[in-house]
């Protein structure tokens, strides 16, 4: 295939590519988005196998039929509550791979046409050592967010004395390894480098805790694609490169949506620490904690003789799978004339639109879905709050605790209603760790039970 016909092939491919970020940013168009995306990715790799310099079809054959399956067989059994941490992974991997592809072409430069052992040209090994040193964060990062989010690791903020002067001195050293490799191109410092940036990413990830993960995820996101980046400009790749950056900017921009939505800066995020203070839950008395528990009987009774309830999804509606049941039960109140939305924080859930996509699994109208903005300042004329396996991101201790782990994130305002159903199995805390004082409100009572039954049961009363 001739070099401008290969050209052309790519363009469409990242066309479509910049199509399927599109339609992703819209459940209505993210069907559509998706296809755009898969023929993309099928132009792409069509048109890489047609490379004159293909050495062995086999071997690529048998790569495409390993990877593949094993990719098939984790998508076939994946829980949908721990993609999350699927996604960290992948993203340890992406970043692994851009250090591996940096020491090919380090070790064999002529394969890559960018000089000889020893000789090779310094925009080379520029490139070359950036792909390795954000390949090696990315790889470090991402596994420890992977231990973070399956709880293989504490998920508890480490901070340490003169954490941040530690980074900023391994960041000044990194530089300086670079500089020295680029100099004598010294297969001990590209070693050095890529070990140090792996320390690096262990130590930028492991201070930050508490509710402040979902900023990281999608950061490993944005590294993973410059770390892509980093590849193309190293095979000399245009797709990789324009594909590489198109995740690694799409990844910014949502980690600073992310971040503006927990009223953070990103900068404190990425410095880390957030997270590390321990959460005083001593807002009451342990002797005033008196909680009022009703059953799927109450909650029917309560939420039929509304007139309005928001309902407000979080992880553990995604644990237990009840959006079907959920929806059902918003349909049956609806029916009755009663109106019925449904709230979404910005991090509910383990991942940016986790609520969304599960609502619209089971056919929840995108119009009665509303982000915190949209709906917050509705509460306070909201007969029934449904708060179903959401905890953290009702938690008032945001507004009011200032030593608390998630003081300053905004959050959904349940409190404000007239009452408040609570859905969950017992009086464990959310992802931060933090205790919820509206476990204890007058104007809360608790549903202690799996998310799904209890639906399925207030359906059944309600009928
Ligand atoms: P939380 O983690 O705060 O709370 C979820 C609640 O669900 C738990 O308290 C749990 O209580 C309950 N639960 C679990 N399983 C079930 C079940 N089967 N049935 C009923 N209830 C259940 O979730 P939120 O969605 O409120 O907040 C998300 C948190 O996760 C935030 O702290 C956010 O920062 C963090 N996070 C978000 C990410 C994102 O991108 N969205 C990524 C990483 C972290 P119990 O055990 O008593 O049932």
């Amino acid at each position: 295939m001739s070099n401008s016909m290969v050209s052309v092939l790519y363009l469409i491919s990242a066309l479509l590519f910049i199509f399927a970020l599109r339609g992703l940013s819209h459940p209505e168009s993210s069907r559509l988005g998706n296809i755009f995306g898969v023929i993309g990715m099928i132009i792409a790799i069509v048109t890489t196998l047609m490379f004159k310099s293909v050495l062995s079809y086999l071997e690529i054959g048998l790569a495409i039929l390993v990877g593949g399956t094993i990719g098939s067989i984790i998508a076939i059994r994946i829980k949908m509550t721990a993609l999350p941490q699927l996604v960290a992974a992948f993203h340890s991997l992406v970043g692994i791979a851009a250090v591996f592809v940096a020491a090919a072409a380090f070790y064999d430069p002529e394969s890559f046409k960018i000089g000889q052992f020893g000789s090779i040209s310094s925009s080379s090994l520029i490139e070359m050592s950036i792909g390795t040193f954000i390949g090696g964060i990315t790889f470090s990062g991402s596994v420890l967010a992977f231990g973070k989010l399956q709880g293989i690791v504490s998920g508890r903020p480490i901070v340490f004395k003169y954490q941040h002067i530690i980074n900023a001195l391994i960041f000044l050293f990194i530089i300086f390894l670079i500089i020295f490799f680029i100099n004598n191109q010294s297969p001990t410092i590209f070693w050095t480098l890529v070990l140090v940036s792996i320390l690096l990413g262990f130590l930028v990830v492991v201070p930050i805790g508490g509710a402040d993960m979902p900023v990281v995820v999608s950061m490993l996101n944005s590294y993973s694609g410059w770390a892509a980046c980093g590849i193309g400009f190293t095979l000399s790749n245009n797709l990789l490169i324009i594909t590489g950056a198109l995740v690694g900017a799409s990844g910014a921009i949502l980690s600073y949506i992310m971040s503006k939505g927990m009223n953070r800066s990103i900068i404190s995020v990425v410095l880390g620490g957030f997270g590390g203070e321990q959460a005083n839950s001593t807002s009451k008395d342990e002797s005033d904690k008196i909680v009022k528990q009703g059953n799927a009987e109450d909650a029917a009774y309560i939420l039929k003789n509304a007139d309005s309830v928001i309902i407000v999804p979080g992880y553990g509606m995604a644990v237990a799978q009840a959006q079907h049941a959920l929806r059902e039960m918003g349909d049956i109140l609806k029916n009755n004339g009663i109106q019925v939305r449904y709230a979404i924080h910005p991090v509910a859930g383990r991942m940016p639109g986790h609520m969304n996509v599960l609502l619209a699994e089971a056919n929840v109208p995108y119009e009665k879905v509303l982000e915190l903005d949209e709906i917050n300042h509705d509460f306070p004329m909201t007969e029934v709050s449904f708060v179903i396996g959401a905890n953290d991101v009702t938690n008032p201790a945001a507004k009011t605790d200032k030593t608390s782990p998630i003081f300053g994130m905004p959050i959904l305002d349940v409190e404000k209603s007239q009452t408040v159903l609570f859905v969950k199995r017992s009086m464990a805390t959310g992802y931060s760790g933090v205790d919820n004082e509206l476990f204890y409100r007058d104007n809360t009572t608790m549903l202690f039970g799996d998310a799904k039954k209890m639906c399925e049961n207030i359906v059944k009363s309600l009928n």
